[in-house]
């Protein structure tokens, strides 16, 4: 049988946040033995999202993983952290050894042969992300079937300068690195969480045709604050006349 796919994804209240949903779980319908864990930025399970997830059918996790406030209020915010980590721990603490973790942000596009080549995973897969910052594309440089280096429009200081829908991790790999985790440092998550699971060069599997294929796509919504609403009360005002 296929390793089930654990599909993390990061999501927060706000008016954008029903539509991103209904347009992912249409993808991940598409997809066999998923496991989709939700967690939200939020400090209850809210009954929209598990009706929500009900009706899919699709095996789910439902999880309530606020950001701290602490980590609110700094700018920038360490955007769905609070969420991976509890996605995280979930993982860990049911001993899941058993599948392939991915985080997918509610807000990117996935192609369906996405799955397909993360499913065989076998410690760390790599694969191009595109859409990323001036570049247009954030990704792994192949040589002879071996990831040799990255093109990333914001190196920095990180050994691994990838995108958080640039990579898959086999739960049994993840397993052995008890010190696995994701701090709460904008920008780094992707490097240090690779870094806790001891990353190297020689064990990271291209895919996606040796990283010329484009699966996932960071594509963002355009947000806008709510409105405040002003009522209007001229037929209030003709009914009384
Ligand atoms: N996110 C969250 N809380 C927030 C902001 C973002 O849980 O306060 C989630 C969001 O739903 C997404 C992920 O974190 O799945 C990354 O956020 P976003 O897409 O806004 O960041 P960007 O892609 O612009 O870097
Ligand atoms: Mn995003």
């Amino acid at each position: 049988t296929l390793p089930v796919i654990y599909f993390v994804t990061p999501t927060y209240p706000r008016r954008e946040q029903a539509p991103e949903l209904i347009r992912l779980a249409h993808t991940l319908l598409h997809v066999p033995r998923i496991h989709w864990i939700l967690a939200n930025d939020y400090n209850a399970c809210n009954a929209y999202l598990d009706g929500f997830l009900v009706k899919l059918g699709l095996p789910f996790t439902h999880l309530a993983s606020p950001m701290p406030e602490f980590y609110r209020k700094k700018k920038p915010m360490p955007r769905g952290v609070a969420n991976r980590r509890g996605a995280i721990q979930w993982i860990r603490q049911r001993n899941i050894t058993n599948g392939i973790l991915y985080f997918g942000d509610d807000d990117n596009t996935y192609d369906l042969r996405l799955f397909s080549e993360i499913r065989e995973t076998q410690r760390v897969s790599m694969f191009p992300v595109g859409l990323i910052e001036e570049y247009s594309v954030s990704g792994p440089i192949v040589k002879k079937g071996k990831v040799v280096g990255f093109l990333d429009s914001w190196v920095a200081e990180r050994r691994w300068p990838v995108d958080m829908a640039g990579f898959a991790t086999n739960l049994a790999y993840l397993a052995e690195h008890s010190n696995a985790s994701m701090p709460y440092k904008p920008g780094y998550e992707e490097d240090l969480f690779l870094r806790s699971i001891k990353l190297n060069l020689n064990i990271i599997e291209p895919k996606a045709r040796n990283c010329t294929e484009i699966l996932v796509w960071h594509t963002q919504t355009k947000t806008r604050e709510r409105a405040t609403l002003r009522i209007s009360n001229k037929y209030l005002d003709d009914r009384s006349n």
